[in-house]
């Protein structure tokens, strides 16, 4: 079990999850919620739970803020033959799109900056 607090790296979170009835952790990485370009923005991830003996994985979504604070969250069954609708599909792949556009461009800016520092070099 790991033991994570808040610290520099980022911050634990708490939220309530209806499927469970258990108050679930996750930790988030600071540099997560300081890289969106939007708040709050969707944090994607997949936990199991215990349903009636089994054991079943949940797609979460978390909305966090620029503060980090949960601002509503999502929770939803995956199916019987794990296929994820288009729904769940797009809620996944929307945020990680949005991720590659802002390292993009991250990496253009810094490939501009490198070429300065060349010239002036
Ligand atoms: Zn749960």
């Amino acid at each position: 079990m790991n033991i994570m607090k808040n610290n520099e790296e980022g911050s634990l979170k708490y939220y309530r999850c209806n499927i469970c009835n258990l108050t679930h952790e996750v930790f988030i990485k600071k540099s997560i919620i300081e890289g969106q370009s939007k708040y709050p923005f969707p944090y994607v991830f997949l936990h199991d739970s215990m349903v009636n003996g089994d054991i079943q994985e949940l797609l979460t979504i978390l909305y966090i803020d620029s503060n980090g604070k949960v601002r509503g969250s999502e929770i939803q069954k995956l199916g019987d033959n794990n296929l994820f609708s288009k729904e769940q599909v797009i809620n996944i792949v929307k945020p990680l799109v949005e991720e590659i556009e802002r390292l993009q461009e991250d990496h253009s800016k810094l490939t501009k900056e490198i070429d300065k520092l060349k010239l002036k070099s």
